[in-house]
């Protein structure tokens, strides 16, 4: 009886999950609808960012801090996005909570710089690798490794079939995507964004970076008056048809590049975080079909 309720015990201690079930906790929004279409009623999800959010630039509130530290898990998108909450998740780190970074099952994505490590020839995780699904399905497969390793109470068959539709689904979305982005010729594949979050979407569907308002992976850093005068050169060279802002940031400078540059189109997209309910990019699959569409109308 004393083992038993020892195990018990442990079973639930640091948990913040009604009936037993693991809390995890999720940073961005753009996870959280992940982690919670894997692991629906198996798990209790709370995801800290709400939709809009600025992923680089957002805080916790003390009681999510507090959420945080008391979480079975704490799954963290990775890869420097998250700038505004190394302290927090470094406390619980320190907490003995287990922290899993989504980045860490992520293919490397060209070009993408590894903090630490000069040497260009080393192409680091991107943290915006969530612009390609086949990326995000390989995010979304190892934190369902990590989660089950630590809780194995989650391996159930409800969990095992409810994540295995939803790696389909990612398949499709990536299947559907390639279809969206046929028509755009090649010598229109050209992408300026906000800042540096579409990487991976150019490694996976064959379009190439020309720069970005921001020539930065966070937006917030900013962009001197030389380097946006140079970006605006660029654009005119290369017949860049659009700039492709960001609906969780102003689109102020793209605005500015655009009227200098005749017949470019300013388009948002969703980089940082989910659209509003509604909006069609309310769920991560939508996100990333609404995101096709917008850049096949744009450059097509
Ligand atoms: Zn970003």
């Amino acid at each position: 009886m004393l083992a038993a309720s020892l195990t018990a015990c442990g079973s639930t201690e640091g948990s913040s999950g009604s009936g037993g079930r693991p809390s995890i906790v999720v940073t961005t929004d753009v996870l959280g609808d992940v982690v919670s279409t894997m692991f629906g009623d198996a798990a209790d999800v709370t995801v800290l960012m709400p939709p809009g959010a600025s992923p680089h630039e957002f805080q916790a509130s003390a009681r999510q801090a507090a959420e945080l530290r008391e979480a079975d898990l704490v799954v963290v998108n990775g890869g420097g996005l998250e700038a505004g909450l190394t302290d927090v998740v470094e406390a619980a780190r320190d907490d003995g909570v287990p922290i899993h970074e989504a980045t860490s099952t992520v293919d490397p994505t060209p070009g993408v710089h590894v903090p630490g490590h000069e040497h260009e020839h080393e192409n680091g995780a991107d943290p915006h690798f969530a612009s390609d699904p086949v990326r995000m399905a390989q995010a979304a497969k190892g934190i369902l490794v990590d989660a089950i390793r630590l809780e194995p109470s989650l391996d159930t068959k409800a969990v095992r079939d409810r994540a295995g539709d939803y790696l389909a689904k990612l398949a499709a979305l990536d299947s559907e995507v390639r279809k969206i982005l046929a028509p755009i010729p090649a010598d229109r594949r050209l992408l300026v964004t906000n800042h540096d979050s579409f990487a991976s979407f150019a490694d996976r569907y064959d379009f190439t970076v020309v720069g970005a308002v921001i020539p930065s992976m966070s937006t917030a850093d900013s962009a001197s008056a030389r380097d946006l005068a140079r970006l605006a050169a660029t654009i005119r060279e290369r017949h860049v048809p659009a700039i492709f802002a960001d609906t969780s940031s102003p689109a102020r400078l793209a605005d500015r590049l655009a009227s200098d540059a005749a017949g470019v189109k300013v388009v948002a997209l969703y980089s940082e975080s989910l659209g509003k309910p509604g909006s069609g990019a309310d769920t991560y699959l939508g996100m990333v079909g609404t995101n096709a569409r917008r850049i096949a109308d744009a450059l097509a």
